[in-house]
Parts: C-alpha cells; structure tokens; sequence
C-alpha cells in the first residue's frame, strides 16, 4: 500500500508492505505527520518556524533551538568541511533572491554584494547552551539541501518502528529503502535530465539511501542560460557543469548533502571525495550527458564498458 502528497515544495510518498492493512495505513499516517512536524521546524518559506526564527535573530544574539535542528546544522557543517565548501547552508543569501516559479533571479550587484554573506564558518553553535549564532549581519540558513533526507530517514526510522519490514520513502530527489522488494531489490530510477519522464538507468538497491540533484527540479530558462537551484558558494551562481548527481549510501541526510555537493564540485572533485568514503558511491551525469561512477560502482559482469 502507498500514497503520495504534495509536501516541502516537491511530493513526500510512502509505500510499504504490511499483513495488516490497517496498522499499514496509520504507518503511512505517522509518516507523512512526521514530515509535516519536520516542514514546521525547518521551513525558511513559514514565519513561524524554528529556522525562519533563526535567520531574524542570531546575527544580533546566539538563539537557543530544538536538538533536532541543532544537530542537523552541526550535521551540515560537518559536510562542508568534508566537501571543502561546496555544501553551504547560508548559500541562501543570495538562494532567497530566486523565484524559479517567478523567473526571478538576482541581479549582479545583489549577488557581489550578498556573496560576501556566503561562508559556513559565519554560523558558531554552542552544543551546551543549544544555541546558534551568526558572527555577521545579513548570514542566513537554508536546509533545503538536506532537510528531505532527514524526512526520509525519519520516516524509515518510524515504519521500523512500527514492525515493517519492506518500505521505500521518497521526498523530491530523495529515497531511503527498507529491506527490500519482498525478495527482488527494489529498482530505483535515475531520471534522464533533459528527457522529462524518460529514466537514464534503473539501479537495483536494498536497504540504502539514494539521492539525486539535478538541474532540472527547479529552474528557468533564458537567453539559453539555465538557472537553476543549486548554488556555488563561492561564486554565488547556480553550478554548471553537471546535469544530475546521484549518491547512494546507508544513511539520506548524507546522501541528500552529498549529492547537492557532487554536483557543485564536478566529476573530478566530486567523485574523488566519494572514493574517500567507503560507505557511499555516485553517478554523475555531466553537461554533455556523459555518464561517471565512481570506483566502487563498477559491475563486474560488463565492467569494461561501463568504466569511465
Ligand atoms: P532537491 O531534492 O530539491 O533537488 P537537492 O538535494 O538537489 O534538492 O538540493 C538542492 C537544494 O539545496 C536547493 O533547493 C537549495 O535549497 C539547497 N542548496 C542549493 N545550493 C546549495 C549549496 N551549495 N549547499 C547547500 N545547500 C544548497
Ligand atoms: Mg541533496
């Protein structure tokens, strides 16, 4: 059984296997309520939320916050360090001036201006107090980048939980499986980037997470230049280059960070920072369509075509 809804700007869907439909039904329940508590906390698009609060106050004074969102910031840093900065949550100082519905973009005086804000070691939490702080005026916070593998995570955490055993939870660009398809992997697509509709290649996975960011999720084009929604931090642009990266590994907070900083970092860099991480592996379709995997991905039965 399954359902999928419109949720965090993108469709959350759950489907699952369960003997008994109803305990089945109120598990695909808690999952989407789960999703809309994190939304709650983690919205920079509702007033209210923790984050939104945040982002007005912690340039003046340090902000005490949930764990919750505590730990998925320090989590966030942590991967900008690994990833030498290519993942950057205050990315959104010049992200917020984009409306992809709108055809909206930041002129470039704004982004000159608001690249200065862009630096993740502006952002200082103080694990015993709970609090977060930004060391400069005009910082601020966006998880967009990682707030749907939390999603995804979470609601395996919860299905588990409740006994299941066999589950795949999506949220946009974002999967986590439990077990598998009753017997056969479960077969996850990567779509092709620039077919809507059309797969590039299905890739058989059980029990992991799969994340995929790609040029095509929200964008517009004009004067043959697409503006997309994934920043380089350091220029203040959205990252050329890449169509799609996709990472797959055990846990989708890391899979969904990592796959918004493979693409920023490229083939080169970014595949060469998956191979140091035993646990993860990655596909990257680039500009020209081209398709790279890293080490760990080479299937031996046909391995000399596929090698990049
Ligand atoms: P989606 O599943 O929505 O395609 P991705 O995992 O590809 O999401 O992440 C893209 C989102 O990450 C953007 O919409 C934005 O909120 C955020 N983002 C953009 N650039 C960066 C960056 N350099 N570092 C961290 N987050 C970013
Ligand atoms: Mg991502």
């Amino acid at each position: 059984m399954g359902e999928a809804r419109p949720m965090m700007g993108t469709e959350v869907s759950v489907y699952l296997w369960s003997d008994d439909p109803e305990l089945g039904a109120a598990a695909v329940e808690e999952v989407f309520a789960e999703a809309a508590r994190i939304e709650n906390l983690m919205s920079t698009y509702m007033e209210d939320s923790e984050i939104s609060l945040v982002n007005r106050l912690a340039a003046r004074e340090p902000v005490v916050v949930g764990e919750e969102l505590f730990d998925l910031i320090q989590r966030s840093l942590d991967i900008s360090v690994l990833t030498l900065g290519a993942f950057d949550i205050t990315y959104d100082s010049v992200g917020k001036y984009y409306d992809f519905r709108a055809h909206q973009r930041p002129d470039a005086e704004t982004i000159e201006a608001e690249r200065a804000n862009i630096d993740y070691h502006f952002v200082q939490l103080d694990r015993p107090a709970l609090t977060v702080r930004f060391s400069r005026e005009g910082v601020r916070i966006n998880l967009g980048g990682i707030a749907k593998g939390y999603v995804v995570e979470r609601g395996i955490d919860l299905l588990r939980g409740q006994g299941i055993r066999h589950a795949i939870v999506t949220a946009g660009g974002d999967s986590r499986l439990l077990g598998d398809r009753r017997g056969r992997p479960w077969m996850v697509g990567i779509r092709d980037p620039r077919q809507d509709g059309e797969v590039a290649m299905s890739i058989p996975l059980v029990d992991e997470a799969i994340s995929t960011s790609g040029d095509y999720e929200r964008y517009f084009d004009e004067d043959g230049v697409r503006y997309h929604h994934i920043i380089e931090p350091s220029s203040g642009t959205p990252a050329g280059g890449v169509h799609s990266a996709t990472v797959i590994g055990p846990d989708a907070v890391i899979t969904d960070a990592l796959s918004t900083s493979v693409f920023v970092m490229g083939v080169d860099r970014g595949l060469t920072m998956i191979s140091t991480l035993p646990d993860y592996e990655s596909i990257v379709i680039d500009a020209d369509g081209q398709v790279f995997y890293s080490d760990g991905l080479v299937q031996p039965e046909n391995a000399e075509g596929l090698t990049p």
